[in-house]
């Protein structure tokens, strides 16, 4: 029975607010599987390995892992790969005859959501040889400095509220230095990357301020990221757009970092097509 086979989760605790299954179960679809992505709750205090077997007894053959697992995830994988290795958390398990292979997705998300993004224009500007700077020190931001570290980006600059988290992530990559959060204008001179990774700007967070001293210091034509996805277009992203910055919202890693676990257990990339933007869009419109 296809309800009972070949079944997906995301892995969190809580889990309910997941936008991975409406994502997943758009791509079994439009593949012609059945849509069996669901949410899992796993409680903390239960021995996560043993949940994992239970799973794959149940027929599971891969997951998502999110907040606070993927730590926990990562002690249990019998295998995992270089992303995963170097953050010594996992996002995306296999299940695999008995055994467990672990990745980490979240980072080249990122990346690749800023490649799909880019225009000629912004390749030409060329962010890849240009610093970049980038905001918060807290769980995202590990994945992604783990993978502009993996990119070659030669000057990585990170601030944070709290210092001594940022000073922690400096061994992610190489060539990564860390600022005072109040130098932000300074830490942003000529950078070709601007990635907000703080909640500040999210509904119901702080704003992000010093957003156009910070704008105004980049170089010209710069990819100002926000990975905040609720609201969509943050103050910064419309602030990027009006000082002719190349704005990339939060969809683009939330999507990205979705469709390379998706390809890990199918091998085929799946497309991010308009219909599931709109309904994601929509989903996170009604809070
Ligand atoms: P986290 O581990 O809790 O880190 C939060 C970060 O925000 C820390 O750097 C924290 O600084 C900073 N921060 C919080 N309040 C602040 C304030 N008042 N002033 C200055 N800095 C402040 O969270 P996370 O998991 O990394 O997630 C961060 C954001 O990214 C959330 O909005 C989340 O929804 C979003 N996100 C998006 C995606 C995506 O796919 N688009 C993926 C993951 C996360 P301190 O260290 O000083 O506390």
């Amino acid at each position: 029975m296809s309800e009972t086979r070949d079944r997906l989760a995301i892995i969190g605790w809580p889990v309910g607010h997941s936008r991975s299954p409406l994502i997943h179960n758009h791509w079994l679809a439009a593949a012609g599987r059945a849509p069996n992505y669901v949410a899992h709750p796993i409680d903390p205090n239960d021995d996560f390995r043993a949940a994992l077997e239970g799973m794959a007894a149940e027929g599971f053959i891969g997951a998502n892992v999110t907040i606070p697992h993927k730590e926990a995830a990562f002690a249990a994988m019998d295998e995992v790969s270089v992303a995963a290795q170097s953050l010594g958390a996992v996002n995306t398990i296999s299940f695999k005859q008995g055994r467990f292979m672990g990745a980490n997705t979240d980072g080249d998300g990122f990346l690749l959501g800023l490649e799909t993004a880019m225009d000629q224009a912004v390749s030409a500007a060329g962010w890849r040889g240009r610093p970049a700077l980038v905001l918060g020190a807290g769980g995202a931001a590990r994945a992604i400095i783990a993978a502009l570290g993996r990119a070659g980006i030669g000057d990585i600059r990170l601030t944070n509220r709290t210092r001594k988290k940022a000073e922690a992530l400096t061994a992610l990559a190489d060539n990564v230095s860390v600022g005072d959060w109040g130098a932000r204008q300074q830490l942003a001179e000529g950078c070709g990357l601007l990635v907000n990774t703080t909640s500040l700007g999210m509904t119901g967070q702080p704003p992000l301020d010093g957003v156009s001293a910070m704008l105004a210091s980049l170089g010209d034509g710069a990819l100002v990221a926000d990975i905040v996805y609720a609201p969509l277009e943050t103050d910064l992203l419309r602030a990027a757009r009006a000082a002719r910055h190349h704005a990339v919202d939060g969809l683009g890693m939330l999507l990205n970092q979705a469709a390379l676990s998706f390809e890990i257990w199918f091998g085929a990339r799946p497309e991010i097509d308009a219909t599931l933007r709109a309904a994601l869009i929509a989903d996170i419109e009604k809070g």
